[in-house]
Protein backbone atom coordinates (compact mmCIF):
# COMPACT_ATOMS: atom_id res chain seq x y z
CA UNK A 1 0.00 0.00 0.00
CA UNK A 2 1.09 3.58 -0.97
CA UNK A 3 2.67 5.70 1.62
CA UNK A 4 0.76 8.66 3.14
CA UNK A 5 3.69 11.14 2.39
CA UNK A 6 6.91 11.12 0.98
CA UNK A 7 9.57 13.77 2.87
CA UNK A 8 11.13 16.32 -0.13
CA UNK A 9 13.91 14.87 -1.73
CA UNK A 10 13.05 11.01 -0.44
CA UNK A 11 11.98 8.70 -3.87
CA UNK A 12 9.29 6.66 -3.75
CA UNK A 13 8.86 3.71 -5.88
CA UNK A 14 8.56 4.89 -9.49
CA UNK A 15 5.35 5.20 -10.27
CA UNK A 16 3.79 4.89 -6.29
CA UNK A 17 1.55 8.05 -5.56
CA UNK A 18 1.23 8.92 -1.91
CA UNK A 19 -1.91 10.52 -1.00
CA UNK A 20 -0.22 13.73 0.38
CA UNK A 21 2.54 16.03 -0.81
CA UNK A 22 4.55 19.04 0.23
CA UNK A 23 3.38 22.41 -1.98
CA UNK A 24 4.21 25.82 -1.65
CA UNK A 25 1.07 27.10 -0.53
CA UNK A 26 -0.91 30.66 -1.19
CA UNK A 27 -4.34 31.19 0.56
CA UNK A 28 -6.51 33.84 0.48
CA UNK A 29 -5.94 35.29 4.18
CA UNK A 30 -2.39 35.20 3.34
CA UNK A 31 -2.25 37.51 -0.12
CA UNK A 32 0.60 39.93 0.45
CA UNK A 33 4.39 39.54 -0.47
CA UNK A 34 5.71 36.80 -1.30
CA UNK A 35 7.43 35.58 2.08
CA UNK A 36 3.88 35.60 3.92
CA UNK A 37 1.72 34.60 0.94
CA UNK A 38 3.59 30.92 -0.02
CA UNK A 39 4.16 28.60 2.50
CA UNK A 40 4.85 25.05 2.71
CA UNK A 41 2.13 22.45 3.31
CA UNK A 42 1.10 19.49 2.76
CA UNK A 43 -1.82 19.42 1.37
CA UNK A 44 -3.43 16.02 -1.45
CA UNK A 45 -1.99 14.93 -4.55
CA UNK A 46 -3.82 15.59 -7.51
CA UNK A 47 -5.55 13.70 -9.34
CA UNK A 48 -4.69 12.72 -13.05
CA UNK A 49 -7.38 13.31 -15.33
CA UNK A 50 -7.89 12.22 -18.80
CA UNK A 51 -4.73 13.25 -21.35
CA UNK A 52 -2.90 14.28 -18.34
CA UNK A 53 0.18 13.18 -16.50
CA UNK A 54 0.34 13.29 -12.97
CA UNK A 55 5.00 14.49 -12.34
CA UNK A 56 6.83 14.14 -9.48
CA UNK A 57 8.56 17.61 -9.71
CA UNK A 58 12.38 17.47 -9.29
CA UNK A 59 13.09 21.18 -9.88
CA UNK A 60 11.00 24.54 -10.89
CA UNK A 61 11.60 28.04 -12.28
CA UNK A 62 10.75 30.82 -10.25
CA UNK A 63 8.66 33.63 -12.40
CA UNK A 64 6.17 36.39 -11.72
CA UNK A 65 3.16 34.17 -12.13
CA UNK A 66 3.91 33.17 -8.63
CA UNK A 67 4.42 36.85 -7.26
CA UNK A 68 1.22 37.86 -8.79
CA UNK A 69 -0.82 35.06 -7.26
CA UNK A 70 0.50 35.36 -4.42
CA UNK A 71 -0.33 38.99 -4.17
CA UNK A 72 -3.98 38.60 -4.93
CA UNK A 73 -3.84 41.05 -7.67
CA UNK A 74 -4.14 41.63 -10.72
CA UNK A 75 -6.40 38.74 -10.55
CA UNK A 76 -7.40 36.75 -7.27
CA UNK A 77 -6.81 33.73 -9.06
CA UNK A 78 -8.54 31.45 -6.01
CA UNK A 79 -11.69 33.39 -5.51
CA UNK A 80 -11.79 33.11 -9.86
CA UNK A 81 -11.91 29.57 -9.44
CA UNK A 82 -14.06 28.82 -6.70
CA UNK A 83 -16.47 31.08 -8.48
CA UNK A 84 -16.23 28.65 -11.38
CA UNK A 85 -16.99 26.04 -8.96
CA UNK A 86 -13.63 24.73 -7.90
CA UNK A 87 -13.82 23.18 -4.23
CA UNK A 88 -10.00 24.24 -3.75
CA UNK A 89 -9.34 27.11 -1.19
CA UNK A 90 -5.53 27.80 -2.16
CA UNK A 91 -3.66 27.85 -4.74
CA UNK A 92 -0.04 26.08 -5.96
CA UNK A 93 1.88 28.38 -7.98
CA UNK A 94 4.44 27.21 -10.49
CA UNK A 95 4.54 27.33 -14.34
CA UNK A 96 7.79 25.81 -15.25
CA UNK A 97 9.26 22.94 -13.96
CA UNK A 98 11.43 19.48 -14.88
CA UNK A 99 10.49 16.32 -13.01
CA UNK A 100 9.63 12.39 -13.80
CA UNK A 101 6.15 10.99 -15.45
CA UNK A 102 4.48 8.84 -12.32
CA UNK A 103 1.44 8.17 -13.71
CA UNK A 104 -0.76 8.98 -16.86
CA UNK A 105 -4.23 9.31 -17.34
CA UNK A 106 -6.54 7.96 -20.10
CA UNK A 107 -5.67 8.69 -23.26
CA UNK A 108 -2.04 9.85 -23.14
CA UNK A 109 -0.29 8.48 -26.18
CA UNK A 110 3.37 9.55 -26.09
CA UNK A 111 4.02 9.59 -22.91
CA UNK A 112 5.40 6.80 -20.67
CA UNK A 113 5.59 6.45 -16.77
CA UNK A 114 10.09 7.00 -15.58
CA UNK A 115 9.70 9.70 -18.63
CA UNK A 116 11.92 13.26 -18.01
CA UNK A 117 10.04 16.05 -18.93
CA UNK A 118 9.78 19.91 -19.10
CA UNK A 119 6.18 21.64 -18.60
CA UNK A 120 5.21 24.41 -20.31
CA UNK A 121 2.99 27.01 -18.89
CA UNK A 122 0.09 27.08 -20.47
CA UNK A 123 -2.95 25.11 -21.33
CA UNK A 124 -6.01 25.07 -23.12
CA UNK A 125 -8.93 22.14 -24.28
CA UNK A 126 -7.83 20.64 -27.41
CA UNK A 127 -11.50 19.81 -28.58
CA UNK A 128 -11.83 24.22 -27.90
CA UNK A 129 -14.29 25.17 -30.75
CA UNK A 130 -11.71 28.17 -31.43
CA UNK A 131 -8.61 25.76 -31.51
CA UNK A 132 -10.75 23.12 -34.08
CA UNK A 133 -11.50 26.22 -36.16
CA UNK A 134 -7.71 26.65 -36.37
CA UNK A 135 -6.75 29.75 -33.64
CA UNK A 136 -3.56 29.44 -32.29
CA UNK A 137 -3.96 27.60 -28.87
CA UNK A 138 -2.61 30.24 -27.30
CA UNK A 139 -5.07 32.66 -28.31
CA UNK A 140 -7.97 29.89 -27.58
CA UNK A 141 -10.79 31.02 -25.35
CA UNK A 142 -9.90 27.99 -23.28
CA UNK A 143 -6.19 28.80 -22.70
CA UNK A 144 -5.42 29.03 -18.92
CA UNK A 145 -1.61 29.69 -17.17
CA UNK A 146 -1.04 26.63 -15.75
CA UNK A 147 0.43 27.45 -11.70
CA UNK A 148 -1.64 30.69 -11.91
CA UNK A 149 -5.11 30.64 -13.78
CA UNK A 150 -4.78 26.39 -13.20
CA UNK A 151 -4.37 25.18 -9.86
CA UNK A 152 -1.25 22.76 -8.53
CA UNK A 153 1.33 24.02 -10.31
CA UNK A 154 5.26 23.17 -10.41
CA UNK A 155 6.06 23.95 -6.72
CA UNK A 156 4.49 20.77 -5.24
CA UNK A 157 6.32 17.40 -4.82
CA UNK A 158 3.64 16.31 -7.71
CA UNK A 159 1.35 18.23 -10.66
CA UNK A 160 -0.76 17.71 -13.29
CA UNK A 161 -0.14 18.66 -16.89
CA UNK A 162 -1.83 18.17 -20.19
CA UNK A 163 -0.05 15.73 -22.40
CA UNK A 164 1.16 18.12 -25.24
CA UNK A 165 2.49 20.58 -22.18
CA UNK A 166 5.30 18.44 -21.60
CA UNK A 167 8.56 17.81 -23.27
CA UNK A 168 11.05 15.75 -22.97
CA UNK A 169 14.14 17.13 -20.91
CA UNK A 170 17.41 17.25 -22.97
CA UNK A 171 20.00 14.54 -20.89
CA UNK A 172 22.41 16.74 -20.31
CA UNK A 173 20.81 19.52 -18.19
CA UNK A 174 20.64 19.60 -14.74
CA UNK A 175 16.88 19.41 -13.46
CA UNK A 176 17.13 22.81 -12.32
CA UNK A 177 18.62 23.75 -15.61
CA UNK A 178 15.58 22.36 -17.25
CA UNK A 179 13.15 23.90 -15.04
CA UNK A 180 14.01 27.50 -15.08
CA UNK A 181 13.59 28.61 -18.81
CA UNK A 182 10.89 27.49 -20.30
CA UNK A 183 8.96 30.75 -19.31
CA UNK A 184 11.47 33.33 -20.70
CA UNK A 185 12.61 30.96 -23.32
CA UNK A 186 9.46 29.79 -24.99
CA UNK A 187 7.25 33.30 -24.52
CA UNK A 188 10.52 35.49 -25.99
CA UNK A 189 10.67 32.87 -29.32
CA UNK A 190 7.15 33.72 -29.90
CA UNK A 191 7.63 37.65 -29.79
CA UNK A 192 10.39 37.55 -31.41
CA UNK A 193 9.51 34.93 -34.23
CA UNK A 194 5.94 34.40 -34.20
CA UNK A 195 4.49 37.55 -35.49
CA UNK A 196 4.85 37.76 -39.27
CA UNK A 197 6.19 40.14 -40.95
CA UNK A 198 7.37 41.71 -38.26
CA UNK A 199 9.62 39.00 -37.24
CA UNK A 200 13.12 38.66 -36.14
CA UNK A 201 15.80 38.85 -39.59
CA UNK A 202 19.29 38.90 -40.12
CA UNK A 203 20.44 42.76 -39.39
CA UNK A 204 17.68 44.05 -37.28
CA UNK A 205 18.10 45.70 -34.25
CA UNK A 206 16.27 44.16 -31.49
CA UNK A 207 15.94 46.52 -28.19
CA UNK A 208 15.28 44.02 -25.06
CA UNK A 209 14.01 45.47 -21.68
CA UNK A 210 15.17 43.97 -18.85
CA UNK A 211 18.17 42.38 -20.37
CA UNK A 212 19.61 40.11 -17.57
CA UNK A 213 16.11 39.22 -16.59
CA UNK A 214 14.51 35.77 -17.28
CA UNK A 215 13.02 36.74 -20.52
CA UNK A 216 15.97 39.06 -21.92
CA UNK A 217 18.68 36.40 -21.16
CA UNK A 218 16.58 34.55 -22.92
CA UNK A 219 15.85 37.33 -26.19
CA UNK A 220 19.56 38.18 -26.13
CA UNK A 221 20.57 34.98 -26.98
CA UNK A 222 17.28 34.38 -29.53
CA UNK A 223 17.92 37.21 -31.24
CA UNK A 224 21.32 36.24 -31.96
CA UNK A 225 20.84 33.52 -32.78
CA UNK A 226 18.42 34.72 -35.71
CA UNK A 227 20.68 36.90 -36.51
CA UNK A 228 19.53 40.09 -35.14
CA UNK A 229 21.49 42.71 -33.31
CA UNK A 230 20.17 42.96 -29.64
CA UNK A 231 20.37 45.93 -27.66
CA UNK A 232 19.89 45.60 -24.11
CA UNK A 233 18.04 47.69 -20.90
CA UNK A 234 19.51 47.29 -17.60
CA UNK A 235 19.53 49.13 -13.94
CA UNK A 236 23.08 48.70 -13.08
CA UNK A 237 26.12 48.89 -15.28
CA UNK A 238 27.07 46.02 -13.06
CA UNK A 239 25.10 43.93 -14.92
CA UNK A 240 26.83 45.23 -18.61
CA UNK A 241 28.86 42.33 -18.91
CA UNK A 242 26.61 39.13 -18.67
CA UNK A 243 23.98 40.82 -21.17
CA UNK A 244 27.31 41.44 -23.62
CA UNK A 245 28.31 38.02 -22.77
CA UNK A 246 24.89 36.11 -23.97
CA UNK A 247 25.35 38.52 -27.35
CA UNK A 248 24.47 41.94 -26.38
CA UNK A 249 25.52 44.37 -29.09
CA UNK A 250 25.83 47.55 -26.26
CA UNK A 251 23.51 47.92 -22.87
CA UNK A 252 22.02 51.08 -21.86
CA UNK A 253 21.63 52.01 -18.20
CA UNK A 254 18.41 53.21 -17.52
CA UNK A 255 18.95 55.00 -14.53
CA UNK A 256 21.19 57.58 -16.39
CA UNK A 257 16.85 58.59 -17.83
CA UNK A 258 14.16 59.92 -15.70
CA UNK A 259 11.87 60.32 -18.47
CA UNK A 260 9.96 57.10 -17.09
CA UNK A 261 6.35 56.61 -16.39
CA UNK A 262 2.80 57.60 -17.67
CA UNK A 263 2.72 59.89 -20.51
CA UNK A 264 2.50 63.91 -19.39
CA UNK A 265 -0.75 65.22 -20.44
CA UNK A 266 -0.24 66.57 -24.34
CA UNK A 267 -1.76 69.97 -23.41
CA UNK A 268 1.28 70.73 -20.78
CA UNK A 269 3.66 72.21 -23.43
CA UNK A 270 6.16 72.41 -20.69
CA UNK A 271 6.17 68.80 -19.37
CA UNK A 272 5.79 67.02 -22.56
CA UNK A 273 8.59 69.17 -24.32
CA UNK A 274 10.95 67.51 -21.14
CA UNK A 275 9.70 64.47 -21.71
CA UNK A 276 10.24 64.52 -25.52
CA UNK A 277 13.53 65.57 -24.81
CA UNK A 278 14.06 62.51 -22.31
CA UNK A 279 12.87 60.26 -25.02
CA UNK A 280 15.27 61.10 -27.74
CA UNK A 281 18.40 61.32 -25.57
CA UNK A 282 17.40 57.59 -25.13
CA UNK A 283 16.84 57.36 -28.13
CA UNK A 284 20.36 58.44 -29.06
CA UNK A 285 21.73 55.80 -26.48
CA UNK A 286 20.31 53.28 -28.36
CA UNK A 287 22.13 54.64 -31.70
CA UNK A 288 25.28 55.08 -29.75
CA UNK A 289 24.62 50.88 -28.31
CA UNK A 290 24.36 49.80 -31.67
CA UNK A 291 26.77 51.83 -33.06
CA UNK A 292 24.86 52.86 -36.13
CA UNK A 293 21.91 54.88 -36.48
CA UNK A 294 19.28 52.79 -36.81
CA UNK A 295 16.21 52.28 -34.89
CA UNK A 296 14.97 48.91 -33.44
CA UNK A 297 12.83 46.84 -35.82
CA UNK A 298 11.42 44.96 -33.13
CA UNK A 299 11.11 46.19 -29.48
CA UNK A 300 10.76 43.70 -26.93
CA UNK A 301 8.48 45.24 -23.96
CA UNK A 302 7.46 43.87 -20.51
CA UNK A 303 7.86 46.57 -18.03
CA UNK A 304 4.61 48.30 -19.49
CA UNK A 305 3.73 51.44 -17.44
CA UNK A 306 7.03 52.86 -16.71
CA UNK A 307 8.58 52.36 -20.54
CA UNK A 308 5.91 51.88 -23.01
CA UNK A 309 5.83 55.49 -24.21
CA UNK A 310 9.26 55.18 -24.75
CA UNK A 311 8.92 52.06 -26.90
CA UNK A 312 6.72 53.08 -28.55
CA UNK A 313 8.48 56.17 -29.54
CA UNK A 314 12.19 54.40 -30.56
CA UNK A 315 10.61 51.63 -32.66
CA UNK A 316 11.82 51.97 -36.20
CA UNK A 317 9.17 52.81 -38.87
CA UNK A 318 6.63 49.92 -39.57
CA UNK A 319 8.34 47.95 -36.72
CA UNK A 320 6.72 46.11 -34.28
CA UNK A 321 6.59 46.98 -29.91
CA UNK A 322 5.66 43.54 -28.72
CA UNK A 323 4.53 43.40 -25.28
CA UNK A 324 3.66 40.03 -22.39
CA UNK A 325 3.28 41.90 -19.07
CA UNK A 326 3.41 45.04 -17.24
CA UNK A 327 5.74 44.72 -14.14
CA UNK A 328 5.84 48.71 -13.64
CA UNK A 329 2.24 48.70 -14.28
CA UNK A 330 -0.46 47.36 -16.80
CA UNK A 331 -1.43 50.57 -17.55
CA UNK A 332 0.62 51.66 -20.07
CA UNK A 333 0.11 54.85 -22.42
CA UNK A 334 1.22 55.97 -25.70
CA UNK A 335 1.48 58.78 -27.83
CA UNK A 336 -1.22 57.61 -30.86
CA UNK A 337 0.53 60.06 -33.20
CA UNK A 338 4.34 57.67 -33.11
CA UNK A 339 2.11 54.67 -33.99
CA UNK A 340 0.10 55.93 -36.94
CA UNK A 341 2.52 58.06 -38.45
CA UNK A 342 5.26 55.92 -38.93
CA UNK A 343 3.19 52.69 -39.27
CA UNK A 344 4.31 50.76 -35.83
CA UNK A 345 2.80 47.93 -34.60
CA UNK A 346 1.82 47.58 -30.86
CA UNK A 347 1.13 43.36 -30.93
CA UNK A 348 0.21 41.57 -27.50
CA UNK A 349 1.90 38.17 -26.92
CA UNK A 350 1.45 35.39 -24.69
CA UNK A 351 3.25 31.92 -24.28
CA UNK A 352 3.84 30.23 -26.80
CA UNK A 353 2.23 27.24 -28.81
CA UNK A 354 3.83 23.97 -28.67
CA UNK A 355 5.58 24.04 -31.76
CA UNK A 356 8.06 27.22 -30.35
CA UNK A 357 7.82 25.58 -26.93
CA UNK A 358 9.66 22.82 -28.54
CA UNK A 359 11.31 24.87 -31.17
CA UNK A 360 13.48 26.90 -28.09
CA UNK A 361 14.17 23.56 -26.23
CA UNK A 362 15.64 22.11 -29.04
CA UNK A 363 17.99 25.85 -29.47
CA UNK A 364 18.99 24.69 -25.46
CA UNK A 365 19.11 21.32 -26.28
CA UNK A 366 21.89 21.92 -29.22
CA UNK A 367 23.69 24.35 -26.83
CA UNK A 368 22.65 27.39 -28.79
CA UNK A 369 20.85 29.13 -26.06
CA UNK A 370 22.03 28.84 -22.68
CA UNK A 371 19.16 28.01 -19.85
CA UNK A 372 20.95 31.11 -18.43
CA UNK A 373 20.81 29.76 -14.51
CA UNK A 374 22.01 32.09 -11.81
CA UNK A 375 20.46 30.52 -8.21
CA UNK A 376 19.15 27.66 -7.17
CA UNK A 377 16.94 27.42 -3.59
CA UNK A 378 15.42 24.60 -1.76
CA UNK A 379 12.34 23.92 -1.67
CA UNK A 380 11.55 25.70 1.75
CA UNK A 381 12.63 28.69 0.40
CA UNK A 382 10.07 29.08 -1.99
CA UNK A 383 8.93 31.77 -0.81
CA UNK A 384 12.01 33.75 0.24
CA UNK A 385 12.69 32.91 -3.54
CA UNK A 386 10.00 35.11 -5.06
CA UNK A 387 10.36 37.46 -2.79
CA UNK A 388 13.77 38.03 -3.87
CA UNK A 389 12.14 38.25 -7.42
CA UNK A 390 9.61 40.40 -5.86
CA UNK A 391 12.13 42.91 -5.20
CA UNK A 392 14.21 42.36 -8.25
CA UNK A 393 17.00 41.25 -6.00
CA UNK A 394 17.82 38.26 -7.47
CA UNK A 395 21.33 37.36 -9.49
CA UNK A 396 21.22 37.95 -13.43
CA UNK A 397 19.47 35.02 -15.42
CA UNK A 398 17.48 32.44 -14.15
CA UNK A 399 16.19 31.55 -10.64
CA UNK A 400 14.89 27.99 -9.68
CA UNK A 401 14.12 25.77 -6.92
CA UNK A 402 14.77 22.31 -5.83
CA UNK A 403 11.62 20.58 -5.28
CA UNK A 404 11.83 16.99 -5.18
CA UNK A 405 15.93 16.72 -6.06
CA UNK A 406 17.47 16.15 -3.42
CA UNK A 407 20.60 18.40 -4.25
CA UNK A 408 22.05 20.59 -7.43
CA UNK A 409 23.71 18.94 -10.05
CA UNK A 410 21.25 15.95 -10.78
CA UNK A 411 20.50 14.71 -14.26
CA UNK A 412 18.55 11.83 -13.05
CA UNK A 413 16.77 10.36 -10.35
CA UNK A 414 19.05 9.00 -7.65
P1 LIG B 1 12.65 39.13 -14.23
O1 LIG B 1 13.66 38.05 -14.41
O2 LIG B 1 12.32 39.60 -12.86
O3 LIG B 1 13.16 40.34 -15.10
C1 LIG B 1 12.41 41.52 -15.26
C2 LIG B 1 13.37 42.62 -15.60
O4 LIG B 1 12.60 43.77 -15.87
C3 LIG B 1 14.28 42.96 -14.45
O5 LIG B 1 15.52 42.28 -14.59
C4 LIG B 1 14.45 44.45 -14.56
O6 LIG B 1 15.71 44.72 -15.13
C5 LIG B 1 13.39 44.89 -15.56
N1 LIG B 1 12.55 45.92 -14.97
C6 LIG B 1 11.92 45.89 -13.78
N2 LIG B 1 11.27 47.05 -13.57
C7 LIG B 1 11.51 47.82 -14.65
C8 LIG B 1 11.15 49.14 -15.01
N3 LIG B 1 10.40 49.89 -14.21
N4 LIG B 1 11.59 49.60 -16.20
C9 LIG B 1 12.36 48.86 -17.01
N5 LIG B 1 12.76 47.61 -16.70
C10 LIG B 1 12.33 47.11 -15.54
O7 LIG B 1 11.27 38.74 -14.91
P2 LIG B 1 11.06 37.94 -16.27
O8 LIG B 1 10.94 36.51 -15.97
O9 LIG B 1 12.04 38.41 -17.24
O10 LIG B 1 9.62 38.44 -16.68
C11 LIG B 1 9.40 39.78 -17.06
C12 LIG B 1 7.89 40.02 -17.14
O11 LIG B 1 7.36 39.23 -18.18
C13 LIG B 1 7.14 39.63 -15.87
O12 LIG B 1 6.12 40.57 -15.61
C14 LIG B 1 6.51 38.29 -16.24
O13 LIG B 1 5.31 38.04 -15.54
C15 LIG B 1 6.25 38.50 -17.71
N6 LIG B 1 6.15 37.25 -18.47
C16 LIG B 1 5.03 37.08 -19.23
C17 LIG B 1 4.88 35.94 -19.94
C18 LIG B 1 3.66 35.75 -20.78
O14 LIG B 1 3.50 34.70 -21.37
N7 LIG B 1 2.76 36.71 -20.88
C19 LIG B 1 5.86 34.93 -19.90
C20 LIG B 1 7.03 35.16 -19.16
C21 LIG B 1 7.17 36.33 -18.43
P3 LIG B 1 16.60 45.99 -14.74
O15 LIG B 1 16.21 46.40 -13.35
O16 LIG B 1 17.99 45.50 -14.85
O17 LIG B 1 16.25 47.02 -15.78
Amino acid sequence: MARELYELGEMPPLGEVPRRMYAGVIRRERYGPPERSMQVETVEVPEVGRGQVLIMVMAAGINYNGVWAGLGTPADVIADRQRAGDPHDFHIAGSEGAGVVWAVGEGVKQLRVGDHVIVGGVAWDESAPDIRLGVDPTASRSQRAWGYELNFGSFAQFTVADEYQCHRKPPHLTWEEAGCFLGGGSTSYRMLTGWYPNTVRPGDPVLVWGGAGGLGSMAIQLTRYFGGIPVAVVSDDDKFDYCKRLGAQGVINRNNFDHWGRLPDPDDSVAYREWLSGVREFGRACWDALGERRSPSIVLEHPGRATLPTSVYVCDRAGMVVTCAGTSGYDGTIDLRFLWMFQKRLQGSHAANVRQTAAVIDLVAGGHVDPCLSLTLPFTDIGRAHQIVYEGKQPPGNVAVLVNSPEPGLRDIP
